[in-house]
């Protein structure tokens, strides 16, 4: 298998010194937070910490408090515009971005060049670990607003050496035109996107199958490690796809290697752990924890991510000692639905429908009818018997899931389109108690 790190001593380190390093760039970053951060401060200190030296092992890492997004966006609120978790006065910073804002109002992130270049280097380990070299010319399928994604990505190309094509600002069809025009061998977009561009392309009889874009990384959105997501998008594009993980408060933390057997924690850059979310106590299947450690501006610490994954601590394949996720970022904490009884993840029912090549895009609603719950899919068909394709997928959500679901077909390209973070599934049933007549 080919193997390419961005600092191979780092990322094929034992867990002992690994986590030796981990410590001392904490310790480091703690000094100046603990100095003049003052949302960190207070915080750290009403926990008992006074001297980065007492935090001599990741158990005293855990004694620490952890930290939500609820938190931070009350502390913006308190402290306008930008809050209190700032280490350095407001002239050294030279970036902001803002959450998406798909779970609450949108959290304002501010870097400093230091940062901003840590942003840069954590992008380039995601290229080095796909294979990307300086000879390739990456195409950014996005419109480029205060979300971080994909700024970031476009840092980390010119840190690797490689051509960036920015492609804000662009219709569908004009980005599939660019791809093939500046022979564009890596895609960079959302999962749902690559898959949207595929389609516009096939409709316009543009054939980006034929072109040279080998290698695809799915960023913005969890999806790219579903395998039923992966190996649609694969097929569209005649492309490598791998997955990438990260958040604007937090950083560019997980990559995919050329094993495509999970998601690295980019355990040089972050200290990962994943706690029960019920308990807070450490877990191997549970809630994304972060503490960052290269954003000595505007630091997160045992940040609450919201992510559900799982840990996967195997060696890989591609001889890398970072820890994986096995399937990636599996969904959000607070995503499973309880319909009748059935706890139903969104990427559960997403690896059923993209197994229907048939299908595609799909919207999901839950309904209460009469005490009852009621889960409806309406999916894209372009086939000339979409009752019968409808009936399939149904039948397959049944035998998965255990749960009946009505499934009905809607005409191709009626459902909403996405740029960043789908938006697939609708709860209902604290809207009323009444389902619309359909
Ligand atoms: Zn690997």
């Amino acid at each position: 298998m080919d193997t390419s790190y961005m600092d191979p001593f780092i990322e094929t380190l034992g867990r002992e010194a690994l986590t030796q390093i981990q410590l001392k760039k904490l310790q480091m970053m703690l000094g100046p937070v603990l100095d003049t951060n003052s949302f960190y401060k207070k915080k750290l200190h009403t926990a008992g910490l006074a001297h980065p030296r007492e935090i001599r092992s990741l158990d005293d890492l855990r004694k620490l408090p952890f930290t939500t997004k609820q938190e931070l966006s009350g502390d913006q609120a308190t402290h306008p515009r930008y809050g209190s978790n700032l280490t350095f006065p407001r002239e050294r910073y030279t970036r902001i971005h803002q959450t998406s804002g798909t779970t609450g109002d949108p959290l304002s992130c501010l870097d400093t060049d230091e940062s901003w270049n840590w942003w840069a280097r954590c992008w380039a380990t995601v290229y080095e670990a796909a294979g990307v070299t300086p000879r390739d010319r990456i195409f950014f399928a996005f419109s480029f607003g205060p979300f971080i994604g994909f700024w970031a990505a476009y840092q980390g190309a010119q840190h690797i050496g490689a051509l960036g094509i920015p492609g804000g600002g662009m219709s569908s069809y004009q980005r599939a035109k660019a791809i093939l025009d500046h022979n564009v061998s890596v895609l960079v977009c959302t999962p749902t996107y690559a898959l949207h561009l595929a389609e516009v392309a096939e409709q316009e009889r543009i054939d980006i199958k034929g072109s040279n874009v080998n290698i695809t990384i799915q960023a913005g959105e969890p999806g790219a490690s579903l395998p039923a997501t992966k190996d649609r998008i694969e097929t569209a594009w005649n492309a490598r796809c791998y997955d990438h993980a990260g958040a604007t408060e937090v950083g560019a933390w997980g990559y995919e290697c050329q094993a495509q057997a999970g998601v690295h924690l980019n355990e040089g850059e972050f200290i990962c752990e994943i706690i029960d979310p019920a308990t807070g106590e450490p877990a191997d299947d549970g809630e994304l924890v972060m503490t960052n450690l290269g954003r000595v501006g505007m630091p997160v610490i045992r940040y609450k991510t919201g992510d559900r994954a799982k840990l996967q601590r195997e060696p890989c394949e591609c001889g890398r000692s970072f820890a994986r996720l096995s399937g990636g970022v599996v969904g959000r904490i607070d995503d499973a639905l309880i319909v009748r009884g059935v706890n139903v993840f969104p990427s559960s029912i997403e690896n059923i429908v993209r197994r229907f090549h048939e299908v595609g895009e799909f919207a999901v609603d839950v309904y209460r009818r009469k005490s009852l719950d009621e889960m409806e899919l309406r999916i894209e068909i372009n086939e000339a018997d979409p009752a019968e394709v409808a009936s399939k997928v149904g039948r397959e959500i049944r035998n998965a899931l255990g749960l009946r679901a009505k499934v009905e077909p809607v005409p191709a390209g009626t459902l909403p389109r996405f740029d960043l973070k789908a938006k697939r599934f609708t709860d209902h049933r604290q809207d009323d108690d009444t389902k619309p007549s359909s």
